[in-house]
């Protein structure tokens, strides 16, 4: 069967489901108590500074990023979700954010953790989704062992990335993408609106003229 044998080389769940796992993790940081009074914005600024600004969207491109291995893949035909999908890359995340937090002067073990953990919900997401494709999994704990591991609870339905404009795989991506909306959509706009006010007390109490830059 056509669409069975385009699920050879199929990886899960889909860049949306990704990103939406990034900015949910970014905003769950913010409710963590510490130094966060940077990280708020008065309710008259826009959308991108009260969203938390380029943090966010940093949070949103490395729950996104682990996948380039695909453009390897497609020219090698196998090495989908190993080193990129493992514990060494999310410390890497970790310390090249760190990195970038000291020349930007922000707290440099908060940004490096919600970064850090921001790329290991890649990791998460992609563990407790369903893969038909041999190895089956991750190469989760590279440096330190090359075996591949996945949970076997099949929480996001697998996706398709060939023949993508033919028919029936349209119909299991779309269905998958709805899947994973559908259970992380709530999620992120939950966290939307206990961070607003967590948020809220710390621009109130900010002095006039002291926000976050309009
Ligand atoms: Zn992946």
């Amino acid at each position: 069967m056509r669409a069975e044998s385009a699920i050879i080389g199929a990886p899960m769940p889909t860049p949306i489901g990704h990103a939406l796992a990034g900015v949910a993790t970014a905003w769950a940081a913010d409710l963590f108590p510490g130094d966060r009074r940077w990280r708020t914005a008065s309710a008259s600024a826009s959308w991108y500074l009260r969203a938390g600004n380029g943090l966010t969207i940093a949070c949103l491109a490395l729950a996104v990023v682990p996948d380039v291995d695909l453009v390897y893949l497609a020219i090698n035909s196998e090495g989908h979700r190993t080193i990129t999908h493992s514990v060494g890359a999310v410390a890497f995340a970790g310390l090249l954010a760190a990195a970038i937090a000291v020349k930007a002067r922000r707290p440099v073990a908060r940004v490096a953790l919600m970064c850090a953990a921001a790329y290991a919900t890649h990791l998460l997401l992609d563990w407790l989704g369903a893969d038909n494709t041999p190895p089956r999994g991750l190469q989760l704990l590279w440096p330190f062992s090359g075996a591949f591991y996945i949970s076997d609870v099949d929480l996001f339905p697998p996706t398709v990335r060939h023949h993508i404009l033919t028919a029936p795989i349209i119909r299991v991506n779309l269905r998958a993408i709805a899947y994973e909306i559908a259970m992380l959509l709530p999620i992120v706009v939950a966290l939307w609106l206990v961070r607003v006010k967590a948020l809220a007390r710390f621009a109130a109490e900010m002095p006039r003229g002291n926000h976050a830059p309009q």
